[in-house]
């Protein structure tokens, strides 16, 4: 099985916790690394170069899980991460998520929703070089999706994570109307904290970027269409 190959990093120093997503997702064939803190945490990153990583907010130390969040964006390949946060936990958690974290769970959590949430974005970050075109064009308009970048008149226009993802998104359904929540379900993942909204929000960046050859069409009643 393929999957038994898939490393993820679990950071979290709640072993109970740890040992419980540790267990299930062994059950669903991945190997799974388990960390107590954030230092040794991302020794264990460098060191097994995992897929996924798993970490909680609070940790004991100099450093917590949004420093964690911090010390990971951006890497290329990217890699993604999926945070574990207290009820309470609101502002650190969208803190977090702007830091360029894929995904949250709150506890308490079920584990099975987790391990649900694991394999929604391993498959996100797996298809777009898989499954879109490596390059679309609409008129000055260039999305190029193996190198992650949008150009207008062969100028890189600096997109935030998300709104590169949404085009993406967009790019691979080209043609299609996708409804706001049908475009949270495939950027955000499901239970996005916030609402339909964030949807509007990053169009509205994509067009004012990117300009009017981007054919981002709104359709009424429904939400959004490319091309
Ligand atoms: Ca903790």
């Amino acid at each position: 099985m393929a999957s038994n190959e898939v490393c993820i990093v679990v950071i979290e120093d709640d072993h109970n916790i740890s040992d419980l997503v540790a267990m299930y997702l062994r059950r669903d064939g991945f190997r799974v690394l388990q960390a107590d803190d954030a230092e040794s945490g991302l020794v264990l990153v460098e060191r097994e170069r995992p897929r996924l990583v798993i970490v909680d907010i609070g940790l004991p130390g100099e450093l917590d899980g949004l420093d964690v969040c911090r010390r990971l964006a951006g890497r290329a390949p990217a890699l993604p991460v999926l945070i574990l946060s207290a009820r309470d936990d609101e502002v650190d958690r969208i803190l977090g998520l702007e830091l360029g974290a894929d995904d949250y769970v709150t506890k308490p959590f079920s584990a099975r929703e987790l391990v649900a949430r694991v394999h929604a974005i391993l498959r996100r970050s797996a298809t777009p070089s898989a499954a879109a075109p490596a390059v679309a064009q609409y008129g000055s308009v260039v999305v190029d999706s193996g190198r992650r970048e949008a150009r207008v008149d062969h100028e890189v226009v600096p997109l935030a994570t998300r709104e590169f993802d949404l085009l993406a998104f967009l790019v691979e359904n080209e043609g299609l109307a996708l409804s706001r929540q049908q475009l949270l379900d495939g950027v955000w993942g499901h239970h996005w904290y916030g609402d339909e909204r964030t949807v509007d929000v990053h169009v509205r960046q994509l067009r004012k970027k990117l300009g009017t050859d981007l054919p981002l069409a709104t359709v009424w009643g429904v939400g959004y269409r490319l091309g």
